[in-house]
């Protein structure tokens, strides 16, 4: 069975990168690819909404800061068992709400 899209609370978010959270914020955050700028993957996205998907990976959903075009930002989180504990988790705290 397919897994559903969550929409998570940033709180939420920051408990699944764990300790890459500070690579999110240095590295990942300022390296997305805003079409409208035609932006080498150095544009910065702002103003997101955090969402996981069926294969437990993270779509960031937000705007460019520069041109405030719609961006999105992938980040593969899917693949670490450990973090697919937490996304469990969360998935069950959210389906109960
Ligand atoms: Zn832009």
């Amino acid at each position: 069975m397919q897994k559903e899209i969550v929409s998570i609370i940033l709180e939420d978010f920051h408990k699944i990168m764990g300790e890459e959270w500070k690579i999110f914020q240095e590295k990942i955050i300022h390296n997305c690819y805003c079409s409208k700028c035609n932006s080498a993957y150095d544009s910065t996205i702002v103003d997101y909404t955090v969402e996981i998907n069926d294969l437990d990976d993270i779509i960031l959903r937000g705007k460019c800061d520069k041109c405030r075009y719609p961006i999105n930002r992938y980040i593969e989180t899917g693949e670490n068992e450990e973090n697919v504990e937490i996304i469990e988790e969360i998935r069950r705290r959210y389906a109960m709400n």
